[in-house]
């Protein structure tokens, strides 16, 4: 035992309290069917009354050797039983919170550049559609992406994930998708697995070549100004095998929506991904109801983003696949958009992540406690629901539920001391930051 956190206030562990209803695919109302064994559903996101339930101990302990929780119950309960070695290092937490590690299962942190002109252009009234359409948004990003050199993305990276890791996020999700080009995205992904040997934040990648069409495949000669259908074959031909040989990602992600990628595109792409051990994921619905939560479903993804106008039939469809909903008000306030239904989501007992989308244009936050916060004011999520939202859901988003996003025994010690009395206080207190420790792998890397 190297490390004993006691006497926590409240000790959130995100534990399934035994006979919850409401993890992985099944009926949210009262199931008259014994439940199957927990492993075979674990893992696969909470949904419904189930979102609420923080696994709450007060006076708590969490005993921690190596990178692993070995015990986790009430201080007065676990206390005796444990040998104090003079080594371990014994940490009070009275009047404090205690809890996983945030999850941002969604960013899109390497690229070139920076957009405040955009930004600036934003305020004086100009729409983030009106920008991409001059060249600016995804493409200008594009642009000093592939001009950057593997050194200069990997130093702005890792400023980026210093400000995440003080905010209590110890797991980020990372998309290529700046580059449009093979070996661009290559760039991108090779410095997202550099990134995991230099910081302590893991880095789970995601090949997103599906994010725009490159201006190489734009022309006033061909009917509708893009070659879609070459630029979807170079994706599919050549980038996902070599992605996929090299190991350089688990998941692939394309753009379905207005302007992008359309529904049969996003299924050719995704369907090719997954035949090469690539998981699914897709941005889907996020600027028109285009038929992409309906994709989501068809494809089995792990997960479906944005989702402000999915329509009935496709999240009926995502509910019925097990795809988790991951919402990101942080770009509905940034470009000043509507907010996904996430009450609807979760009434239909789709399972609901967070995360904080970290890109250059659309929104710039690096940091989850606001973004639950946001998921409060705006997407009408309980505090609890939206603590469940970045920290285990958000695990089940990148397919690691298993390992973390909970504090249970066996699973990796990546956790928090906040120095607050309740959880509630997280987005109450919005915009401050009350991480007093951080946690990763049973390692003290904050405070
Ligand atoms: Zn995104």
């Amino acid at each position: 035992m190297h490390l004993i956190i006691q006497h926590i206030g409240q000790l959130l562990t995100l534990a399934p309290s035994p006979n919850a209803l409401g993890e992985g695919r099944g009926e949210v109302k009262p199931n008259p069917r014994p439940l199957p064994s927990r492993e075979g559903v674990k893992g696969l996101g909470r949904f419904g009354p189930a979102m609420s339930d923080l696994g709450i101990i007060e006076d708590g302990l969490v005993a921690i050797e190596d990178d692993k929780i070995v015990a986790v119950g009430k201080t007065s309960e676990f206390k005796p039983k444990l040998k104090f070695l003079p080594h371990t290092k014994v940490i009070d937490a009275r009047n404090q919170v205690v809890m996983p590690g945030f999850v941002d299962c969604h960013t899109h942190l390497v690229y070139g550049g920076s957009r405040e002109d955009e930004f600036e252009m934003r305020a004086s009234g100009v729409t983030y559609q009106e920008i991409a359409a001059k060249g600016g948004g995804i493409r200008s990003t594009v642009k000093a992406t592939r001009l950057a050199s593997r050194e200069v993305l990997k130093r702005d990276a890792l400023k980026r994930l210093d400000r995440m890791l003080l905010w209590g996020t110890t797991t980020v999700e990372s998309k290529s998708g700046y580059g449009l080009e093979t070996k661009s995205e290559i760039k991108q992904l090779e410095v997202n697995r550099n990134l995991n040997g230099l910081q302590p934040i893991e880095v789970v990648s995601t090949f997103m070549g599906a994010h725009e069409f490159p201006e190489e495949y734009r022309s006033q000669n061909i009917e509708g100004g893009i070659d879609r259908e070459g630029y979807v074959r170079l994706i599919c031909e050549e980038m996902i095998p070599r992605v996929a040989e090299a190991k350089l990602a688990e998941f692939c992600d394309v753009f379905c929506d207005q302007g992008v990628f359309t529904p049969e595109e996003a299924i050719k792409i995704l369907e090719t991904a997954s035949n090469y051990g690539l998981y699914p994921k897709i941005h889907a619905d996020e600027l028109a109801s285009v038929g992409a939560a309906e994709v989501a479903g068809k494809v089995k993804a792990v997960s479906a983003e944005h989702l402000l106008y999915p329509s009935q039939a496709g999240l009926a469809l995502m509910k019925q696949a097990g795809t988790i909903a991951v919402l990101l008000p942080g770009t509905s306030l940034t470009i000043k958009k509507n907010y996904a239904p996430a009450r609807k989501m979760i009434e239909m007992g789709i399972p609901v992540a967070l995360a904080t989308d970290h890109n250059p244009g659309s929104c710039t936050i690096e940091n989850m406690p606001f973004i639950i916060g946001l998921a409060c004011l705006y997407l009408g999520l309980t505090p609890a629901e939206a603590i469940c939202a970045a920290t285990y859901n958000a695990a089940c988003a990148i397919k690691r539920g298993d390992k973390i996003g909970s504090v249970e025994e066996g699973k990796q010690a990546d956790l928090l001391i906040m120095d607050i009395p309740n959880y509630r206080y997280i987005p109450y207190h919005y915009g401050v930051n009350y991480v007093k420790t951080v946690v990763k792998k049973g390692r003290i890397v904050v405070g």
